[in-house]
């Protein structure tokens, strides 16, 4: 069991038990709880049981038995959010052949994998948006029964879209393959489909419901930017998710489909790519969630200047919605958007989830409200109330970085510690 854990762990990680009499100090040069606007320094923070217990003034001497992290030039945060990732790959050249050659248990291996290297880039809980065998559910399950080490995961499983839209699992299928998914799959066509395609996420154990409104850049399909719904589908989607006590997030790119997303009540818009004043103004009214994903679009502007790269129907959507994602984000922050830290990992490489920071502060926010979209406010948005901030109380869910992310945003890009579930997952 160990062996197997250090191997996904990866061998710059200590895997350490803390034993349940003693308890851990961590010496922070200085903490940012992830609510406050103005970090406190030389604070010692005490984890006993899993749990915050103290946090004191100065550098506790440690009793007997006590372990002390050493974090006095570093800062400590609260163990960070990524609100959109997807742990069951990582975008390739071999994608589009791999999706006809890898068996559930390939992707599943793959992503447990994935949520090591996840884990101990910072990000102790994720929103993943879309898997496709409910493998998932599978490791969420997993993580929470301490089998493997990964980050809390609030699963979608598959996600929902329509015919020939961008959740379509069998989108540029020759025809002889058998390519009709219905609900089951995720693939709806009217209210009741739609109702159905929910009900199924319920019985597979999804905790939140996903659903692709437009277009999407890394499909096979021409179109990445569409509206795939008709509002009254939508309706029927959220409807049905709030009787089951679901969140609803809509992937789109598109302006229209983007407004029948928020019109039909979804709480997140994802990658927002061409939002227009009107959307905008209606997310502020209704309270709607951004999820900006920048580094997604930074990832497929990048890749698209390789003309081979990309399959040749995805090149030009990902040369149209890459380079708007950082000009979109820009706008709806100024705007007043509410907005929610998350990248899309899985088309870029897992364990670099922490540039989207840059980016963000790059295009405007200052970075303690960037930290906070990742920390203290995806926290109340998912109603986990035990973590999201440090906290007496809180569940002992920490990460150390070398520096001061205020002065270097750059820093959380080099997490040097990592707590979750009792256990050090990284050491300064
Ligand atoms: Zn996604």
């Amino acid at each position: 069991m160990r062996s197997a854990v250090a191997l996904v762990a990866g061998a710059a990680a200590t895997l350490m038990s803390v034993a349940a009499s003693a308890a851990t100090l961590i010496h922070a040069g200085r903490v940012i709880d992830g609510v406050s606007d103005t970090p406190k320094t030389n604070q010692t923070v005490v984890v006993d049981g899993g749990k915050i217990t103290a946090i004191e003034n100065g550098f506790r001497a440690p009793a007997a038995g006590d372990r002390v992290v050493d974090l006095k030039s570093g800062t400590l945060l609260p163990g960070l959010f990524d609100m959109h990732v997807h742990l069951s790959g990582e975008y390739s050249q071999r994608s589009e052949i791999n999706d006809y050659k890898l068996n559930e248990a390939d992707i599943a291996i793959d992503a447990v994998v994935f949520a090591g290297r996840t884990l101990l880039a910072g990000f102790t809980t994720v929103r993943d948006l879309g898997d496709e065998y409910r493998e998932t559910i599978a490791l969420r399950n997993a993580i929470e029964a301490r089998k493997v080490p990964g980050p809390r995961i609030i699963a979608a499983g598959k996600s929902i879209g329509t015919t020939g839209g961008h959740a379509d699992p069998t989108n540029g299928w020759a025809r002889k393959f058998p390519a009709d998914p219905g609900p089951d799959q995720g693939v709806v066509n009217d209210v009741d489909d739609a109702r159905k395609a929910v009900r199924q996420r319920y019985k597979e154990g999804s905790d939140t419901i996903k659903i692709t409104a437009t277009g999407g850049v890394l499909s096979i399909a021409k179109n990445g930017s569409n509206p795939q719904f008709t509002e009254e589908e939508i309706r029927a989607i959220v409807a049905t998710a709030r009787d089951y006590g679901f969140k609803v997030a809509a992937h789109a790119h598109g302006a229209e489909g983007m407004k029948r997303a928020v019109r039909g009540g979804v709480d997140t818009i994802e990658h927002g790519t061409f939002m227009d004043d009107e959307t905008i103004k209606l997310m502020k009214e209704r309270g709607t969630f951004y999820v900006p994903t920048i580094s997604a679009g930074r990832w497929v502007a990048e890749k698209a200047r390789d003309p081979g790269f990309f399959p040749p129907v995805v090149r030009p959507k990902a040369q149209a919605v890459g380079p708007q994602i950082d000009a979109t984000f820009a706008k709806a922050y100024k705007a007043g958007v509410k907005i929610l830290f998350g990248t899309d990992t899985g088309v870029s490489a897992h364990g670099h989830n922490a540039r989207e920071f840059r980016y963000m502060v790059e295009d405007g926010m200052p970075p303690m409200e960037a930290i906070k979209a990742a920390t203290s406010a995806p926290a109340k948005f998912l109603g986990l109330e035990d973590v999201g901030s440090v906290a007496v109380g809180k569940l002992g869910e920490l990460v150390g970085v070398p520096g001061n992310p205020l002065e270097d945003i750059t820093v959380m890009e080099r997490v040097s510690f990592v707590m979750k579930d009792d256990t050090i997952h990284k050491t300064p």
